[in-house]
């Protein structure tokens, strides 16, 4: 099948503009019927990260979830919602997120229902959550800035159907950047979602993907496909060539990506101007044989402000290396266990990790 992605313009977060227009652009160009031949149970995978409002732009927007819920309504399939937040997986917790999030109210609104992760079975080697296997998913997005992937798209949306322990695990297994993109491919290739979509009415840059992020008005939602030809298109877009962005070239090396994509777009611009991308991205504009050289001079290292944190602990639970202890109610990170993957400042919901850049990477 042709790989296409569209991109639409919507500049609001509202129900019925985000439905009609979606609607429309699923109708003209793919047949869901085709794309989810055998399904009836559909499960719309969100991105989730932390329990958040969602003005926040780090969690996939309740309005563009419940549109693309109600077009699946509409044609007869069941429509459930899950996601594996960057929190220990209790159904307490889940459910958490999904209140502060505003998914629990859609889904009480339009009858959607909610699952949460109480088991997980292994595929190809990867550990994932039980609806990843018993449902057909609608991968939605969202478009953000990541410390070590530059951005997280469609396909490191799909990071999210591996439960929170085990996605602690890989990162602890795979802290390099190139090492955990392998990952990412492997699990694009795994799920390859018939149809994925990605909220960038308002999108998160700088040091996303979490409270260090900063909301900006992008005004598109964009649709397609294939996940890693969706990605490649919105990369483009938000102004990050094919070779800044470390996933799309590792795919490209590995001969997933796709030349012939069709692109049908609302906008006249080929790409938006001054999106800001993370400090740790500056390692994209160095040859691979200086990052080899210089890599542990080119470090970003998470740094707690301790007059933020709080002593909450989420950071401590979060820690794949067992890294974080909470000394005299504040956290505190061994840089000898550190491993660099920034989960901790991914679920901070008060802002108090940053990341600190080495001095030749500040240099650089
Ligand atoms: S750094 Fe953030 S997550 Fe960690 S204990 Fe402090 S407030 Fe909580
Ligand atoms: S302290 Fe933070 S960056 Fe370091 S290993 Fe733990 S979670 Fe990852």
């Amino acid at each position: 099948m042709k790989k296409k992605v569209i991109l639409l313009k919507i500049e609001e977060y509202q129900h019925q503009l985000i439905y009609s227009k979606l609607k429309k652009a699923i109708q003209e160009n793919f047949s869901l019927k085709e794309l989810y031949p055998t399904a009836d149970k559909i499960l719309l995978k969100p991105n989730l990260l932390i329990p958040v409002p969602a003005k926040e732009a780090i969690t996939t927007h309740p309005a563009v979830i419940s549109a693309v819920g109600c077009i699946l309504k509409d044609m007869g399939f069941s429509v459930s919602i899950a996601d594996n937040p960057s929190v220990f997986n209790t159904q307490n917790k889940v459910s958490y997120v999904y209140q502060q999030t505003g998914v629990s109210a859609i889904a009480g609104e339009y009858g959607f229902n909610l699952l949460y992760p109480e088991k997980s079975y292994i595929r190809e080697g990867i550990p994932l959550s039980w609806w990843s296997k018993d449902f057909a998913i609608v991968n939605i997005a969202k478009a953000k800035t990541h410390s070590l992937t530059t951005l997280t798209l469609a396909v490191k949306n799909l990071y999210g159907c591996i439960s929170g322990a085990h996605k602690s695990y890989l990162h602890r297994c795979y802290p390099r950047p190139q090492d955990f993109i392998k990952v990412l491919l492997q699990l694009y290739c795994l799920l390859k979602p018939p149809l994925s979509i990605i909220d960038g009415v308002v999108s998160l840059q700088g040091e996303g993907p979490a409270s260090n992020g900063e909301p900006v008005k992008t005004n598109f939602i964009a649709l397609g496909n294939d996940a890693l030809a969706l990605d490649k298109v919105v990369s483009n877009y938000l102004g990050v060539a094919q070779s800044r962005n470390p996933l799309i070239n590792k795919a490209v090396e590995a001969g997933l990506v796709d030349e012939d994509i069709e692109v049908i777009s609302e906008f006249r611009r080929q790409q938006i101007k001054g999106f800001s991308l993370p400090k740790s991205s500056s390692l994209n504009y160095l040859p691979n044989f200086l990052l080899r050289l210089a890599s542990n001079c080119l470090k970003i290292r998470p740094a707690v402000n301790k007059k933020i944190c709080v002593g909450c602990g989420d950071c401590q639970r979060i820690c794949p290396a067992a890294a974080v202890t909470i000394e005299n109610g504040k956290a505190c990170i061994k840089r000898s266990k550190c491993i660099l993957c920034m989960c901790c400042s991914e679920v901070c919901r008060f802002n108090a990790i940053d990341s600190k850049r080495s001095f030749f990477l500040k240099l650089i």
